[in-house]
C-alpha cells in the first residue's frame, strides 16, 4: 500500500493545488514539488552566481538600447 501524502513540504510549505507541481518521472512516477520551495531555490541560485546577474543585466540594457530610435 501507499503511504499516505504528505500534507507539507520538508520545509513547511502546505501542500495545496496553487503551490504544488506535479513532476511526472520517465519512471512513471509522479512526485509532488512545492512552488515556493522551487522559487526560494532558483532566487538564491540567482543572488549566488554573479554571471548569471550579469547576463540579465546585459539582456536588460540590450533591450533598453533598442527601445530608443
Ligand atoms: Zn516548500
Amino acid at each position: 500500500m501507499a503511504p499516505p501524502l504528505k500534507t507539507h513540504c520538508k520545509r513547511g510549505h502546505p501542500f495545496t493545488a496553487t503551490n504544488t507541481k506535479l513532476n511526472k518521472l520517465s519512471s512513471g512516477y509522479t512526485v509532488r514539488q512545492c512552488k515556493r520551495c522551487r522559487s526560494e531555490f532558483e532566487k538564491l541560485r540567482y543572488h549566488n552566481n554573479p554571471k548569471r546577474q550579469a547576463a540579465v543585466r546585459a539582456r536588460r540594457n540590450v533591450s533598453y538600447y533598442e527601445a530608443r530610435p
